[in-house]
């Protein structure tokens, strides 16, 4: 009934063109969260085709599940509790990341022959503090891995002129160091999300790790949308209409009656809800396509449906109804969605879908 609909050839095409603004740092495509909700092991395929020279994920799980589907070549992964069996992961080549010695000492305990190290320059999330670092550094080389690369995260990349952004290169650059000055060859040196690798050229050292943009969508919406960048929005989600019906003026529209008509409406039910990810803070804020002509959310999202305007359209039910997608119709982008619900894309792709909604592909090669 409702559907999402993913479009291969645009995530082939932002990720060749990822590739042409960054190189010739490497460009590694971030399918954590299946895909961002796209689809993991589609977009994976995808993402290789295209040349993509890693992948990431975020768990151990979500890479052998990856492996599991066929892929191969190089991967990342950076996210797990001290109970990971990292076994599985090492069998299938999965590069683990460490953020402290005592996580370093059960990768290596798996059987791992290298990993990659992260030190935390600034976000205070994943990661060594400075403080720990050298003691980090060291017990890899004691421990004879082979460190495959070292690297860090951005906070505040969707504001290019942000000072952090400075503060945490100048921190990466002296943590580099430090792992020299030990005798340890950092390898891949990667700081970069999407944001930085776009905006901030000096921060893409030997590879960049690149997951919203590969899915067309801007990751800095106040300094460029994805079109400025060249990018084009992968995911449209769509259904039909359930019914359409007229209201009389007065009609308290959906729970809470936060909507009451002013005059005669027609009105529309789409069988979409928060039980499908779209966000309740779309109530009476975001905007559908029906018959090329947008149309708002009338009151509250509930569970399974929503309501939306469609007086004078002359709209039916079984008619096509778009909630957000690349937007050559008129329809909105997930940016717009986004915008409507006090979030951001990644967040409106991430969560839409479920049980209730099929997930279909275009352009698979
Ligand atoms: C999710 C994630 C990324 C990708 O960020 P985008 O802004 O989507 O490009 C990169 N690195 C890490 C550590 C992440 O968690």
């Amino acid at each position: 009934m409702a559907e999402i609909l993913v479009d291969l050839d645009a995530v082939r095409h932002n990720v060749a063109r990822l590739r042409e603004v960054v190189a010739p740092a490497q460009l590694m495509v971030v399918v954590k969260a299946d895909g961002y909700g796209h689809g993991m092991v589609a977009v994976a395929r995808a993402a290789r085709e295209a040349g993509a020279d890693w992948l990431a994920v975020a768990t151990p799980d979500e890479a052998v599940a990856l492996r599991g589907a066929g892929d191969e070549g190089p991967l990342l992964c950076w996210l797990a509790t001290p109970d990971q069996d990292y076994r599985p992961a090492v069998r299938f080549g999965v590069t683990l990341t460490a953020y402290d010695v005592a996580q370093l000492g059960r990768i290596v305990a798996a059987g791992a022959t290298d990993v990659q190290l992260k030190v935390d320059t600034g976000l205070s999330r994943g990661g060594s503090t400075l403080a720990s670092w050298a003691g980090l550094v060291s017990q890899a080389r004691d421990l004879a891995v082979s460190v495959s690369g070292v690297w860090s995260h951005l906070a505040c990349s969707d504001e290019p002129e942000h000072p952090a952004n400075d503060a945490q290169e100048q921190a990466f650059r002296e943590a580099l160091a430090t792992a020299e000055e030990l005798g340890v060859d950092p390898g891949l040196r990667h700081l970069a999300n999407s944001a930085a690798a776009l905006l901030r050229p000096g921060s893409r050292f030997d590879a960049v790790r690149v997951g919203i943009a590969t899915y067309g969508l801007t990751p800095a919406p106040q300094v460029a949308s994805s079109a400025d960048l060249g990018l084009r929005p992968a995911m449209t989600v769509r259904t039909e209409l359930a019914l359409v019906k007229p209201i009389v003026a007065g009609a308290g529209v959906s729970y809470g009656h936060t909507f009451v008509a002013d005059r005669p409406m027609e009105v529309a039910v789409v069988p979409l809800g928060y039980g499908d990810g779209v966000p309740r803070h779309a109530s009476s804020r975001a905007e559908v396509l029906v018959r090329g002509s947008r149309c708002p959310v009338l009151g509250r999202v509930c569970m399974d449906q929503l309501v939306v305007d469609v007086t004078g359209l002359g709209a039916r039910a079984g008619d096509e109804v778009v909630l957000f997608g690349p937007g050559d119709a008129g329809e909105p982008l997930a940016q717009d969605w986004a915008e409507a619900c006090g979030t951001i894309s990644y967040e409106i792709v991430t969560r839409i879908g479920g049980t209730r909604v099929d997930r279909a592909y275009r352009g698979v090669r």
